[in-house]
């Protein structure tokens, strides 16, 4: 579905921006010092950074710190004062947003937990009408495309044009080494239906250790991402939130500086024909992919009339897990990683037992 926004680019409102776009620093304020001292830093190697800090927190569960309060917008305006760094924090109330705008804080974002709330987003939204600030807009911790989509017409509803999304990965039982799940697919559908939002990543959420900041940063540049949102803090052991996965601003440095920003338009005549060439080999292969899994599909239906004639039930579990061992054993020897294929197959096994499912109940005759 095309999402429809009114946008500002980038280079409007983002100081001097040029990729990628950063912002950085703790995921909560905890003390003037942490924050004056954090900023100083990042602004020595980032001067066009913009600062971070979280002053009230939606943590999932009670009593964990959640958040300074209002005590941190002053120091958000120390920190602005003396690094010349834009600020932003998140907001989940109308109440925040009036108290961020009356302190000065440059830049607002929801939250994932928000941005799942339509009321929230709302209320949000009409705090904002008639107000030019940039708003960054996270996905909803779930993976509900609609919702994010949802919240940025919202924001964009108000008046909001200086807007952008942020990707900072979705809660699901299976994360893999992720503490959120990157599902890379939901970013890139956001791009396709609205090119010109630009979209930031939040590997710190995405990975929830610092070992993986580095590869999620260059992953999002290769998405053609347009900046990074990067918890940092002068000592993450000892922060009150998310210490697990802040990193220090000298870390930050040399993340930032070991990117390989690749362009996303191709100049050169003799690269783009071979782009094209590959381009061609791969559509067709898709194509015969396209047939045989239509072929197979076919044999699954007649399995189903064989099935339904003989009164056998449609899932037969060990004919299924052996099904599965055989097919990763393959793949192993393909060089096909094991989850993919396990998705994959997972996918083409649900659609197998929804049509052998219709053929048993008689919606497909004959
Ligand atoms: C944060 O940025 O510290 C935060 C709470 O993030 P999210 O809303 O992505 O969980
Ligand atoms: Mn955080």
């Amino acid at each position: 579905m095309k999402l429809e926004l009114q946008i500002h680019p980038l280079k409007d409102w983002f100081p001097n921006y040029s990729k990628p776009g950063l912002i950085a620093g703790p995921c909560s304020a905890e003390s003037e010092e942490q924050m004056l001292e954090t900023a100083k830093s990042i602004a020595t190697f980032y001067p066009n950074a913009i600062f971070r800090a979280g002053i009230w927190k939606p943590r999932t569960r009670p009593n964990t710190f959640e958040g300074i309060g209002d005590i941190g917008l002053e120091w958000m305006k120390l920190v602005k004062q003396q690094t010349g760094l834009l600020t932003a924090t998140e907001v989940a109330t109308a109440d925040h947003v009036e108290k961020c705008l009356k302190a000065g804080i440059d830049i607002l974002w929801i939250g994932a937990r928000t941005t799942v709330n339509p009321f929230s987003v709302q209320a949000i939204a009409d705090a904002l009408k008639g107000i030019d600030i940039p708003v960054f807009v996270k996905n909803p911790i779930y993976p509900d495309f609609q919702l994010w989509a949802g919240a940025l017409e919202r924001v964009n509803n108000a008046g909001i044009k200086k807007i952008a999304a942020i990707h900072r990965g979705f809660h699901s039982y299976d994360n893999g080494p992720f503490r959120n799940s990157p599902k890379w697919e939901l970013a890139i559908e956001l791009k396709a239906s609205c090119p010109e939002l630009p979209v930031f990543c939040d590997p710190s959420h995405i990975g929830g250790t610092p070992e993986l900041i580095p590869y999620l940063s260059q992953k999002a540049m290769d998405m053609d991402m347009d900046g990074l949102m990067i918890e940092t803090h002068r000592n993450p052991s000892v922060a009150l939130s998310d210490a697990k996965q802040q990193i220090t601003p000298f870390e930050l440095k040399e993340i930032i500086s070991d990117l390989q920003i690749r362009s996303a338009s191709i100049e050169n005549l003799e690269l783009q024909s071979k782009l094209d060439e590959l381009r061609s080999v791969i559509q067709k292969l898709d194509n015969e992919l396209l047939e045989l899994l239509a072929k197979r599909m076919a044999v699954s239906t007649q399995i189903g009339e064989y099935k339904r004639d003989n009164n056998v039930t449609i899932l037969q579990v060990a004919h299924w897990k052996k099904l599965i061992e055989d097919s990763l054993t393959n793949a192993q020897s393909l060089s096909l990683p094991k989850d993919f294929i396990k998705g994959l197959y997972q996918l083409i096994h649900d659609e197998s037992i929804r049509r052998q499912t219709d053929v048993m109940n008689k919606i497909i005759k004959k």
